[in-house]
């Protein structure tokens, strides 16, 4: 049975970035943030990487907001990019770190095949220009390569770089290979952590691969969906309530906050998950680190 005051808890935030990923804040100002806008359960979750964690677990302790371990992991499905979610490992866990090093390891060659890309159609310096707004080194983003297009003023925000150079099909986009869901799963699941399919409306799969996406997902030990998300409409968190409920999967809620400059949705700002669902926080509570 749940403990009283997790049944009582709504505003867990349960997806966001630090600038060990492609958000702006540090760590600890987003736990400050979390806090301020009334978060009480928060997980940083930045994209294949978890050199954040001890910050943003020691900065929630400080404030009294109780902490999930949490990664959104980059995983190659059916031709497209796939994000699964961990939340509640140990992050000192090896093979965890080895995998997600593996996964980060091609972003180096990929960021300088975009660059080139992007040389081909009059835009020149677009590594170096990237590089400018990467805080981790290891963890240069479609993201970053955004901001630099709308400071050079190609562009107005970072919507219209992705539309117009970042996906596919556009002269900044390169096709690459991500890990593999299982093993992104299993990295979760045995380091003690429970994984969690990440803002499914965003693949645009047909309903026979969504269908492939969830069943196999489950088959290697995955457990959850995000329903209620920053990157989901209204009918996108009404449509997959009804496939979390399908699935018996666990549902989480997370902003997907990346900075207050680029984001619609602010951290600890989403509405409640729907009643009928299983929160997965309810079947985390001997992971959540509560503060002493
Ligand atoms: P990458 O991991 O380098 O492929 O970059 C993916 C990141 O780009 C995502 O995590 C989002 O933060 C961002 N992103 C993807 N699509 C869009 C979009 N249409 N508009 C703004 N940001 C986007
Ligand atoms: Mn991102
Ligand atoms: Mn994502
Ligand atoms: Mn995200």
């Amino acid at each position: 049975m749940p403990t009283p005051h997790l049944t009582h808890l709504s505003n867990a935030d349960l997806h966001c970035h630090s600038l060990v990923s492609d958000g702006t804040l540090p760590p600890a100002v987003l736990a400050a943030r979390a806090k301020a806008n009334g978060v009480e359960l928060w997980a940083l979750t930045d994209h294949d990487e978890i050199g954040g964690q001890a910050q943003a677990l020691e900065a929630a302790q400080a404030l009294g907001l109780p902490y999930l371990t949490g990664v959104e992991v980059s995983v190659t499905f059916a031709g497209r990019v796939v994000h699964i979610i961990g939340l509640g490992f140990d992050h000192q866990d090896k093979a965890l770190a080895a995998g997600l090093r593996a996964t980060r390891g091609g972003r180096e060659p990929r960021a300088r095949e975009m660059a080139a890309g992007l040389a081909a159609v009059g835009i020149h310096g677009a590594y170096e220009g990237a590089l400018k707004f990467v805080g981790n080194p290891e963890l240069i983003s479609r993201t970053h390569f955004g901001r630099f297009l709308v400071e050079a003023g190609h562009c107005s925000d970072i919507g219209e770089v992705f539309r117009r150079y970042l996906t596919e099909g556009k002269p900044g986009y390169v096709e690459h290979r991500w890990a593999q869901l299982g093993d992104a799963v299993r990295w979760i699941v045995q380091a003690g952590g429970t994984a969690v399919i990440a803002h499914p409306a965003r693949y645009g799969f047909s309903p026979t691969v969504e269908y492939a996406l969830f069943t196999e997902f489950i088959a290697h030990g995955g457990r959850g969906v995000e329903v209620v998300t920053g990157s989901h409409t209204a009918a996108d968190a009404v449509r997959y309530t009804e496939t979390a409920i399908e699935f018996d999967l666990l549902a989480s809620r997370g902003s997907d906050f990346h900075s207050p400059e680029e984001s619609r949705t602010d951290l600890g700002s989403l509405a409640a998950l729907p009643g009928r669902l299983k929160p997965v926080w309810q079947a985390l509570e001997q992971r959540i680190h509560w503060p002493a």
